[in-house]
């Protein structure tokens, strides 16, 4: 598991380096950040300029494949179960743990201050840039989403559930074409895949490079003495997101893969180490999804039809990660604003936070928006959102990860669920 090992190893580089920069003397500190973001950044372009073709080429070849609605149906309906069940299995856990730990709940000075200052000036201005005026027709949006209007555009804006829609269709109608076309469009998509899996493996030799930049970069532009004052003020809330994603990805997820499936949680965990590591240091599953796939398929005894149609969909519609921290976000601030949430409030948080997790791009704080619309649901200010922005990266970083290898562990449950 040589691959596990160098991924660990640059995740703790990225992090010294990140911690070492802001010290050194002189022009040193701009050059090294300038350097890490390069690095970074051809890494993460380099990620996402497969993302198009690897996503279109493996629906329309796996879906042509598949041929027949029926078989298409049953895949379709195991993939969505799983998704949802996660989702809520997520949901539910960050509901039980919020309520545990309680980590708005004696908001201390310091964050009853940090609140109230931001539900004014500068954090109501931050929320509003970064979220917009997202109402519940957000989600609406999604469904709108599906259908796009212009493939091409839909394509250049990396808008993946139109992309899916449309490969879906085209594949199902590949079997349906005529005799002489059909065969040769089939292998052409399944040609087109094959060649995004080559390019995925070498792009995937500049992972620890790249992943390790990328660390390098937040750690140095966060700062290690702001880190520090940050989590005296928010570490109980960051405490309580950690604790619900470790016991989903380390209890409810492993237990999936162990109990559904047969196979070792600990070996699955190391073969997806390269997608994991690439998710937390992009904070994008629409980025990582190269990687996701490249694991799956180069390393795991997985049915590539499967993940073909399973990982692309997962990236773009299952996000336990974010489900869960929709979750913790709303009821955190929600205490922390002295806002008791009865048993029907709690409720519509959790189903906001299902559906909104669906329709959540797979991009950096994208959950932000699916939180606005959750404090709408139930009747809070948008604003008080500022307060959690400081340690959103940190935690995206985390939930991304966590997105991810549901996405991966839902590979294998239906793909032992369709032989
Ligand atoms: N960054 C997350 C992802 O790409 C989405 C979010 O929770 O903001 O999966």
């Amino acid at each position: 598991m040589a691959d596990a090992r160098k991924m660990i190893t640059a995740l703790i580089l990225g992090v010294l380096a990140g911690l070492v920069a802001p010290e050194l003397p002189g022009m040193w500190p701009g050059l090294l950040t300038d350097v890490y973001s390069f690095f970074g950044t051809i890494f993460l372009n380099a990620l996402k300029m497969i993302i198009v073709p690897l996503v279109a080429s493996s629906l329309i070849a796996g879906m042509a494949e598949i041929g027949g609605a029926r078989g298409i149906g049953t895949l379709g309906l195991k993939t969505i179960f799983y998704y949802l069940a996660t989702s809520l299995s997520a949901v539910i856990t960050g509901l039980v743990i919020v309520n545990l730990l309680a980590p708005g709940g004696n908001a201390g000075p310091e964050l009853a201050a940090a609140i109230s200052s931001r539900l004014h000036g500068d954090g109501a201005r931050e929320v509003a840039e970064r979220v917009g005026n997202s109402g519940f027709g957000a989600i609406l949006h999604v469904f709108l989403d599906m259908v796009p209007p212009n493939i091409v555009k839909a394509a250049a804006d990396g808008q993946m559930l139109g992309i899916i829609t449309f490969s879906l269709l085209f594949g199902y109608f590949i079997p349906r074409a005529s005799e002489d076309v059909a065969p040769v469009l089939q292998r052409l998509a399944a040609g087109v895949h094959e060649i995004m899996i080559s390019i995925t493996a070498v792009v995937m030799r500049f992972a620890p490079l790249g992943v390790m930049c990328l660390v390098a970069k937040v750690v140095a532009d966060a700062g290690a003495s702001n880190t520090i004052n940050l989590f005296k003020t928010l570490g109980l809330f960051a405490i309580t997101v950690v604790a619900g994603l470790a016991v989903h990805a380390g209890i409810t997820l492993m237990v999936v893969i162990r109990r559904v499936t047969g196979k070792n949680p600990l070996k699955h965990l190391k073969i997806m180490a390269p997608a994991l590591a690439t998710a937390f240091s992009t904070a994008s599953s629409s980025a990582t999804l190269p990687v996701t796939m490249e694991c799956l398929e180069t390393r795991g005894d997985i049915d590539k039809k499967t993940i073909g149609f399973v990982v692309p969909l997962g990236a773009t519609i299952n996000m336990d990660g974010t489900a869960l921290y929709e979750c913790v976000s709303a009821l955190f601030i929600a205490q922390v604003m002295g806002h008791h949430m009865g048993v029907l409030e709690q409720f519509i948080v959790v189903w906001t936070a299902l559906l909104t997790s669906i329709g959540v791009a797979g991009i950096p704080a994208a959950s932000l928006v699916a939180i606005a619309i959750i404090l709408k649901a139930v009747g809070l200010p948008v604003e008080a959102m500022a307060v959690i922005l400081p340690v959103d990266r940190f935690l995206d970083m985390l939930r991304t990860a966590v997105n991810v290898f549901s996405d991966s562990v839902g590979a294998i449950v239906v793909s032992r669920h369709t032989d």
